[in-house]
């Protein structure tokens, strides 16, 4: 019996019977988490809001769900937020925050305790068989976690450097290594005849409608269509986040709103809408997978946390000056080109939907009833406070941007 299965959990006596507590459906905040408790749901108690006979994770299952509850740590938060050594308060103390993103707040103390031993307990399982918060500074050399949605792994940094003094060809070796053991968890298939979107720009033409009756007149504008909206073909292709300039590839959105978003018009911009429809099922790298595929251990996680540095730099939004951030996106395009990938999905950083760019446009045909344009009425920016000063202090060092 796993060391997270039922006979670990405190066994507390309510209303004279015997229960283990679990997680309930409710508690879970994260996406990820709500699914894997769906996955194997059973009627039981939850250990953060005591309440029993709710849908809870099944008590004798627990062991993925406390991995996937222990990456999403790792996903979203320093370790010197939640261990005591580097100045944290606790593990479990991240959960009371209202605005955290994995967990609702314990609603009773109860059961927390068997809570937090879920999440310290073992503190270090083996590298391959489990996933630990803490990064270990008893060898000296671990050192301390970084959040994995805001920190790029060793190895992709290197090839990051490697790609401004090499040529693409002496770096693509690594590259391939660096990827191979993941290529097979990312695929997905998408299937024939589903639509998804382009925006461009302005529009064809410009008409002044005149009724055959009446002195009130309007304006009708005509989309871009067809070729004018789809990808360029290669002598007109400039480079982007996953193609070299001169090579035609297609980037679509999943939805109106990402296409539209993606081109970054202006409050008052006239925007054309193009829809386009796969024509077979194309093979695509996702590389904005569920966490869950790679929540079982340490060594999954840290191929979840290369994954994840793609997929920010995909979705990064550059300047057109700024073509170096996308050297090793256009090379990871051609690798996965030879692997027989159709093209690739990334998240978007301008809305909930996603990307995708395809290798090959003509799996795609144009479908004219998704046409339109439309005006661009205004753009909402997100900001908050960081800290800045006018100049740097005596304990302020240059810092090496990780990201
Ligand atoms: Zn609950």
């Amino acid at each position: 019996m796993s060391e997270f299965s039922r006979s670990m959990l405190d066994v507390k006596e309510f209303n004279g019977e015997e229960t283990a507590a679990s997680l309930c459906i409710d508690c879970a905040r994260h996406t990820s988490l709500k699914k894997m408790i769906a996955a194997d749901c059973t009627t039981g108690r939850c250990a953060l809001c005591a309440r029993d006979g709710v849908d809870v994770r099944n008590p004798d299952k627990l062991e993925p769900l406390v991995m996937l509850i222990r990456a999403l740590i790792r996903f979203h938060y320093d370790e010197h937020e939640y261990n005591p050594h580097w100045g944290g308060d606790s593990v479990m103390s991240l959960f009371y925050a209202a605005d955290n993103p994995i967990l609702e707040p314990p609603k009773s103390n109860l059961y927390v305790d068997d809570f937090d031993e879920w999440l310290n307990w073992p503190v270090y399982p083996d590298w391959d068989k489990g996933i630990s918060v803490f990064a270990g500074h008893d060898d000296g050399l671990r050192g301390m976690n970084f959040a994995i949605s805001r920190t790029n792994p060793a190895d992709f940094l290197v090839l990051q450097q490697r790609l401004q003094t090499e040529n693409f060809f002496q770096v693509e070796p690594t590259l391939e290594e660096l990827i191979a053991p993941f290529l097979k968890d990312i695929e997905i298939l998408l299937p024939e005849a589903e639509v998804w979107y382009r925006a461009r720009l302005g529009e064809s033409a410009i008409f002044r409608r005149f009724p055959f009756a009446g002195w009130e007149s309007k304006i009708v504008r005509i989309p871009w269509l067809d070729k004018d909206i789809g990808a360029p073909p290669p002598p007109k292709a400039g480079f982007g986040r996953l193609n070299r300039a001169g090579v035609s590839v297609m980037y679509l959105a999943s939805d109106p709103y990402t296409a539209v978003a993606e081109i970054r018009p202006h409050p008052g911009h006239h925007v054309s809408l193009g829809g386009f429809k796969s024509l077979k099922t194309i093979r695509l790298a996702d590389f904005s997978p569920d966490i869950s595929i790679f929540a079982t251990s340490d060594a999954r996680l840290s191929l979840y946390a290369v994954i994840q540095a793609f997929d920010r730099l995909m979705s990064m939004p550059v300047t057109p000056d700024q073509r170096t951030p996308y050297l090793l996106t256009q090379l990871l395009a051609e690798v996965l080109l030879r692997h027989g990938f159709d093209g690739v999905r990334y998240r978007s950083s301008v809305s909930t939907g996603s990307n995708i760019c395809i290798f090959y446009p003509d799996k795609f045909e144009f479908v004219a009833d998704c046409s339109e344009v439309r005006r661009v009425e205004g753009v909402a920016y997100e900001m908050t406070t960081v800290p800045s000063e006018l100049a740097p202090g005596p304990e302020d060092r240059p810092y090496n941007r990780r990201v």
